[in-house]
């Protein structure tokens, strides 16, 4: 697609449910994770995966129930999560496919916040931002599933003052009312420079861009001595048609000393446990909140997906197939 990705783009196809051979699992795919990257996924050119080839079936994470399998270590009604697509059941070898536990959290939790987005928070804020206790925090597209995590992790992990910036007055209310952040920047309504400058008197030691653009380039006008600029995501910049937009305030990581680091959650595979588990026991004390919006059926997906790049979503948008 060029620009922004349209209805017509997507084929339906429907085929008989394969059976899985040895070593295999089928899995009945409950819920499908929707999520900007998908846009980039779609894109010809390098980057971190190869592009969804024509014809394929469309990438996407999603959670549900093995429902046969020849499989050492999976057996028939586990509740599972990995990159299963945009669809209704999916063989797997296994590769990438994780147990989860349901009295935890509901399903779609392990999408967002015990998921692949909450532990890009996580991992993006205490790792590649290298958050210090005192510091002020400031997270763009903080309403949504990769931002309300990231500033709660802040607070939790004692930070000064964390700052949200998010579309819309009822956004801006759940971050600071529900989320707990100390203040949050309406940027389709608010002077951004102005309300950075009186939200964070003592500049910004750790920003965390999941939108890169004209928003980004405020920010880097307001970096401490020494700040962390944490580059997750530039979802206003996913749908241009023109080519991407970088920077132009660029030069104040070097005035400030300061850096700016690209991350991909997947390189941190390694410690997803670790991380799930610490999430999972705020989660459990009510340290941690979330919010997950739900879209039904898989005709829905297009639209579902547009959600996004919309802002129509709070919280972590899954699309329910199966019935659920
Ligand atoms: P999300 O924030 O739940 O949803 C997208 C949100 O982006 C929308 O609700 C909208 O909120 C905001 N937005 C859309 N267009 C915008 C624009 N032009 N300017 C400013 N904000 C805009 O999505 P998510 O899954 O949490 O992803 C957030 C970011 O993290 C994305 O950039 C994604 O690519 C990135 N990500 C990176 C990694 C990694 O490994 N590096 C992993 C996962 C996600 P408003 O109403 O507030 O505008």
């Amino acid at each position: 697609p060029d620009g922004m990705v349209k209805r017509e783009d997507f084929d339906y196809v429907e085929e008989a449910v394969p059976e899985p051979g040895d070593g295999e699992l089928l899995v009945q795919i409950q819920y499908i994770s929707l999520d900007p990257a998908m846009r980039g996924w779609m894109n010809e050119g390098r980057s971190y995966v190869p592009p969804v080839g024509l014809g394929e079936v469309m990438r996407a994470g999603g959670v549900g129930r093995v429902v046969k399998s020849n499989h050492p270590e999976f057996a028939e009604g586990d509740h599972v999560t990995g990159i299963f697509g945009v669809q209704e059941y999916a063989l797997s070898d296994g590769g990438g496919v994780f147990k989860v536990d349901t009295d935890l959290a509901p399903l779609p939790t392990f999408l967002g916040t015990l998921g692949m987005t909450g532990l890009t928070a996580y991992f993006g804020l205490l790792d590649v931002g290298e958050m210090k206790e005192g510091d002020t925090v400031v997270v763009s597209g903080a309403a949504g599933a990769v931002g309300m995590v990231a500033g709660q992790v802040a607070k939790i992990k004692g930070a000064g003052r964390v700052v949200g910036i998010a579309g819309g007055p009822e956004k801006c209310a759940f971050v600071v009312d529900e989320l707990g952040f100390d203040a949050c920047i309406d940027y389709k309504n608010d002077d951004i420079r102005g309300k950075l400058k009186e939200y964070c008197p003592d500049r910004v030691d750790v920003y965390f861009d999941n939108v890169g653009g004209d928003i980004l380039d405020m920010v880097l006008l307001r970096l401490a001595h020494g700040a962390r600029v944490v580059l997750c995501g530039a979802i206003s910049q996913y749908n241009a048609a023109g080519g991407m937009k970088g920077p132009a305030n660029y030069m104040m990581l070097l005035v400030n000393r300061a850096r700016m680091q690209g991350f991909l959650v997947f390189d941190y595979a390694s410690r997803y446990g670790q991380a799930a588990r610490e999430m999972g026991g705020w989660l459990k004390e009510g340290k941690l909140k979330t919010r997950e919006e739900v879209e039904h059926g898989l005709d829905a997906f297009p639209d579902a997906l547009l959600k996004l790049f919309r802002g129509e979503n709070t919280g972590k948008l899954v699309l329910a197939v199966n019935g659920d």
